[in-house]
């Protein structure tokens, strides 16, 4: 699923790079066929105009940013927004303060509803509950049977009306369910409810009941992903004729283009709880937004990369530190908090390999070790102010003294204010050459 829109969305993206700056028209281009992206996912029109006007106000309002280039810029606009459509933070389960909790579940047949009750019931027992299944859906021909099956397979007891007493009342199987799991002390229930192939008027109803008689904590809309815009028009029914407090998305490890799995928080104003994507209990997991995004953005890794930047980057320092570049004027004391911005943005070797391009470099990147950083700045530490302000006292004897102090050999010592020596001329060429002593300056 999603794989069509994410190639369509990187080559959108892509087409971005290496712009300098963005014109209005650019902006308008792109969201365009961002417009062309969603829509052939199958996302609903009124899903697809709200993000394509989200997009485009903030990447026209975007302050000139000096962490980021323009086409990350948008890129993390259009992650943003992907992440909000799709519910902004994680959701958790709401749990009853007094136990039981009650989860119903509803939907359509087919949807996936019995075997979310074996897989919430596996999750379940996991984060340390003891659940409960119930068969509700005395309608369908072994419901009751297929719902103890997976019901034996996670482990758990599945409550179900007695065989051979004809059809039950599905109400009356909730409600004392309820005290069942009192009893044998079950904190949580999950109650499956009948579905049919298409929304009607009993089906409603009778779900309705059963919520009224069980009053849930949690009532969760079950819908196949692989059903397109129908979703959206079946939560629409259910969220009018039942109610629910959340969304499961079921089979989101089939080919269907992904649309409604993109439109229905956001047409519903429900939250997705959970996703499930594929038939064993295994295949089941809460929904983080933000990874679907990326995801579906599948750019992971230039996402990570603009997080880190943006968070290393401290505007002031680097403010001064571009003004002393090219001067000559850096000491060891810019030359620590350099290696520290870097340092924050993760392992050196990582970072360097997300930039596009790095690929070439890949040989002199695996040499690049994090443990020689740290002892570069263990070094500097070793210092004193005096020191770090103006390396030339640096003599033989106080070599030794930062040597014994940061416990590395004097070598050491002498390697790094010559390295330091060394940087200092390069800096100092590279700002004649690209002109970026004066201070400001755009970083990219
Ligand atoms: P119910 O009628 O709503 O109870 O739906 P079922 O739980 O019986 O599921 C209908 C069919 O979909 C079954 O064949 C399941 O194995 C299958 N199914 C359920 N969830 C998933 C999923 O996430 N991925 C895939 N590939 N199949 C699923």
């Amino acid at each position: 699923m999603f794989d069509t829109l994410s190639d369509r969305l990187t080559s959108v993206l892509q087409n971005l790079r290496g712009k300098g700056k963005l014109s209005d028209a650019d902006i308008d281009a792109t969201a365009r066929e961002i417009r062309i992206a969603l829509l052939e996912a199958d996302v609903a029109l009124p899903v697809v105009r709200e993000f394509i006007k989200h997009v485009k106000e903030r990447a026209k309002g975007a302050e000139v940013s000096e962490a980021l280039n323009p086409a990350q810029q948008v890129i993390k606009i259009v992650n943003e927004e992907l992440v909000g459509i799709l519910g902004g933070e994680t959701r958790r389960v709401n749990l009853a303060k007094t136990p039981p909790t009650v989860i119903m579940l509803a939907g359509l047949q087919g949807s996936g509803k019995t075997t979310l009750a074996g897989k919430l019931a596996t999750w379940l027992k996991k984060q340390g509950h003891a659940p409960m299944l119930v068969a509700c859906d005395l309608q369908r021909p072994n419901a009751v049977t297929q719902l103890q099956v997976v019901g034996e397979r996670a482990g758990v007891t599945t409550y179900a009306p007695e065989p051979g007493n004809g059809v039950g009342d599905p109400v009356d199987v909730a409600k004392r369910s309820i005290e069942e799991a009192r009893h044998a002390q079950h904190d949580v229930v999950v109650v499956d409810t009948a579905g049919r192939l298409g929304v009607d008027e009993e089906l409603m109803q009778q779900a309705a009941d059963i919520r009224d008689a069980v009053q849930p904590d949690e009532t969760l809309f079950v819908v196949d992903a692989m059903i397109g815009q129908d979703a959206v028009t079946t939560a629409e029914a259910f969220r009018d004729g039942v109610g629910f407090t959340g969304v499961v998305l079921t089979k989101l490890d089939g080919d269907a283009r992904g649309g409604a799995a993109l439109s229905v928080r956001q047409v519903t104003g429900e939250p997705i709880l959970f996703a499930s994507n594929g038939e064993k209990l295994e295949d089941f997991d809460v929904f983080h937004p933000d990874r679907m995004a990326s995801r579906i953005l599948g750019m992971g890794d230039m996402l990570t990369l603009i997080e880190q930047a943006e968070q290393a980057f401290d505007q002031e320092k680097a403010e001064q530190a571009a003004s002393k570049l090219g001067t000559g004027d850096m000491t060891l004391e810019d030359f620590l908090e350099q290696m520290q911005a870097v340092r924050k943005m993760g392992p050196i070797g990582n970072l360097l390999g997300m930039l596009p391009g790095a690929g070439q470099m890949k040989d002199q990147l695996s040499q690049v070790d994090d443990s020689q950083i740290d002892r570069l700045q263990a070094i500097i530490r070793g210092m004193t102010p005096a020191e770090r302000e103006n390396p030339k006292i640096i003599n033989a004897s106080r070599r030794q003294r930062i040597a014994n102090g940061s416990g590395v050999a004097v070598r050491e010592v002498n390697d790094l204010v010559n390295r330091f020596y060394e940087a200092r001329k390069m800096m100092q060429q590279m700002a004649g050459k690209f002109g970026f002593g004066g201070g400001g300056g755009s970083a990219t």
